[in-house]
């Protein structure tokens, strides 16, 4: 039930492993953070990594009469979680289904969770553009959708594995909040100053380049990795992730 949902963000990435999840989650959490009531979509069927990111792993999920009952990170339900791992008998089970399947499992997810009234919906999807997106895209028409941010790594900055993102969003009228540029230096886990070991400017150029918003840069942060379940703009206050995190919520929210 997204009617009560204000705000529905979408966190689309070209290739796996690029950080989609961890950006999904420390978005979350940053929301969380600023006050915010907060929920997080897990339509990555075949890789759903969030229980394990917010170590709500072994949680279920309940039905009650008007609909899903979303797993809470505490009990304070500012952050609501809903995964087919949830659904699932444990972590290493496989999701082994044909496209009509899928389809028919993030229809429910879009229609018969009870989110309640939240600030904001982080929908964290498969990586490329596949039956779950398109399913995302049209079950969210007529919804309130503020757009999608695109996450990628240096490594695969390439102009065409963005630009298939963007052509995706354009051809079914998501409009693009931005572009955000993971694993983008390394922060030392000794003295925190980050080193850009890989080419620096690369995302802003193909931001530009793209003509959509460029949101910032994260660095590899070994420590952001491991915080699980907690946001780093209040775990790591002084780290350079935690700042790029908050510059990056601010210029998404505003
Ligand atoms: P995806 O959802 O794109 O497949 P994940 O979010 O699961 O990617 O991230 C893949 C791996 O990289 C995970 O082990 C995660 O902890 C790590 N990772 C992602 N972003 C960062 C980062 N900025 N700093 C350190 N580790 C990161």
């Amino acid at each position: 039930m997204l009617e009560s949902v204000k705000h529905i963000i979408l966190v689309l990435s070209g290739k796996g492993g690029v950080g989609k999840s961890t950006v999904s989650t420390q978005l979350a959490l940053t929301l969380v953070e600023k006050g915010y009531k907060v929920g997080i979509l897990d339509v990555d069927l075949c890789g759903p990594s969030i229980p394990y990111l917010l170590q709500l792993e072994g949680n279920d999920v309940h039905q009650a009469d008007e609909g899903w009952v979303p797993v809470y990170t505490d009990q304070t339900q500012n952050l609501a979680v809903m995964s087919i791992g949830f659904l699932l008998n444990n972590r290493n089970s496989a999701v082994v289904w044909r496209g009509p399947k899928k389809t028919a499992m993030v229809k429910q997810f879009l229609s018969d969770v009870c989110w309640g009234e939240i600030d904001y919906l982080i929908i964290d999807t498969p990586p490329g553009t596949s039956d779950e997106h398109i399913t995302v895209m049209e079950n969210l028409k007529g919804v309130k959708c503020d757009g999608a941010v695109i996450v990628t790594t240096p490594q695969e900055m390439s102009v065409e594995d963005v630009r298939k993102e963007i052509t995706f969003c354009k051809k079914t009228g998501i409009a693009i909040i931005g572009l955000i540029e993971n694993m983008s230096g390394f922060v030392c886990p000794h003295c925190t100053e980050c080193t850009n070991i890989f080419s620096q400017g690369g995302g802003k150029s193909l931001a530009d380049l793209a003509g959509v918003s460029y949101l910032g840069s994260l660095p590899i942060d070994p420590r952001v990795g491991e915080l699980l379940g907690k946001a780093c703009v209040k775990e790591l206050p002084e780290s350079p992730s935690a700042k790029a995190f908050g510059q990056i919520v601010d210029l998404i929210i505003k």
